[in-house]
């Protein structure tokens, strides 16, 4: 398994079957069935031959060290640096994409880069893990477990930061050796901001993944971009999201409430009032979340952790950095001593 083909550039896929004269790639929850020759959504899978083929099987496009806390994961590890990789495409078609250089673009460009040689990278810049990032990392998933594999027998831990749209299928095997991940919503989970922004049917795969997440063990922090529109800022889907957290991941799963800036092809939408990101904090809180965050507003009291139980601050931070964190090793606030929702 996992041989390249003849080429750097053809790499047999996994996660796909024939039906008829179509291939049905179920690697993520689009289902694409493609027509011989042609490519799928998110640009970087082909049909040759009756075969799918990943065309960005080790096409490196970004390789950066970043602190964790810019994932964000704020409860796993904090205060380590990952490695973070990227190839070009996506299977979103976020029209507001900070990243639409790479995660757009429909031709496939990057250096190839043997797992090996990521993993001895890590190492080599004193990484304590890695991170699948900048694009959706499910449409490299053949090369990321290829890495993530190759991780974990070398001590690293591996963390994913995803829009949660791939199958349940796909999450049985990447969860194998998937540590913990941040899960992207965008516009409280609303249908219809998905549909008209982002050209994705419906996000309710996003929940099984989710639960399959769980079930594997995967450490979950859950994002949620609040976009100034109708569709992206209703209280009404805001608590049915929570809700739904609360229930199938607990309410110690960390949440972040991220301001939206405009870019790419949304440029006429302002960003998010940093009051409409309080007000939505406030309400998951009032819910019952215990870590509620706003990100992208540098400064702001919620970058911090409170002791869900006393509200002592535990955990100072200003942007991606941390100033001070006061938790004892057994992960407990030295205050009260409630035990607190962190791998540290
Ligand atoms: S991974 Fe790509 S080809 Fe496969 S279903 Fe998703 S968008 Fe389509």
């Amino acid at each position: 398994m996992n041989k390249l083909m003849g080429s750097k550039d053809l790499k047999v896929a996994s996660f796909w079957s024939r039906e008829g004269s179509l291939v049905h790639c179920h690697l993520c929850a689009r289902h694409c069935r493609i027509p011989e020759g042609q490519i799928g959504f998110c640009g970087v899978r082909k049909v040759v031959n009756g075969t799918l083929y990943s065309l960005n099987y080790g096409r490196l496009i970004a390789m950066a060290m970043d602190p964790i806390e810019k994932k964000p994961l704020n409860h796993y590890k904090p205060g380590s640096d990952v490695l973070s990789i990227a190839t070009v495409g996506c299977n979103f078609a976020c029209q507001y994409c900070q990243n639409w250089d790479i995660s757009q673009r429909k031709k496939v460009t990057g250096s190839y880069v043997p797992p090996e040689e990521v993993v001895e990278a890590a190492l080599s810049y004193g990484a304590l893990g890695l991170s699948y990032t900048y694009n959706e990392p499910t449409i490299f998933a053949e090369y990321a477990i290829d890495v993530m594999r190759l991780a974990h027998e070398k001590g690293l831990f591996n963390t994913w930061v995803t829009n949660g749209y791939m199958t349940v299928e796909a999450m049985d095997e990447i969860g194998k050796y998937l540590d913990a991940a941040t899960v992207d919503f965008k516009g409280h989970g609303n249908r219809d901001f998905y549909r008209k922004y982002i050209y994705v049917p419906d996000p309710s795969p996003i929940f099984d993944a989710l639960l399959a997440m769980k079930e594997k063990g995967v450490f979950i922090e859950i994002t949620d971009l609040v976009v100034p529109v109708d569709e992206g800022s209703s209280t009404e889907d805001l608590r049915r999201l929570v809700k739904w957290i609360i229930e199938h991941l607990g309410p110690e799963t960390p949440l972040h409430f991220l301001r939206f800036h405009p870019h790419y092809r949304l440029l006429d939408v302002p960003p998010t009032p940093v009051e409409l990101l309080e007000k939505a904090a406030k309400i998951a809180m009032e819910e019952g979340m215990e870590y509620v965050y706003i990100g992208n507003v540098w400064g702001h009291e919620l970058e911090d952790t409170y002791c869900p139980k006393c509200k002592y601050r535990v955990l100072d931070r200003e942007g991606f950095y941390i100033r001070k964190m006061d938790i004892t090793d057994d992960g407990r606030c030295p205050k009260c001593g409630y035990k607190l929702n962190f791998i540290l």
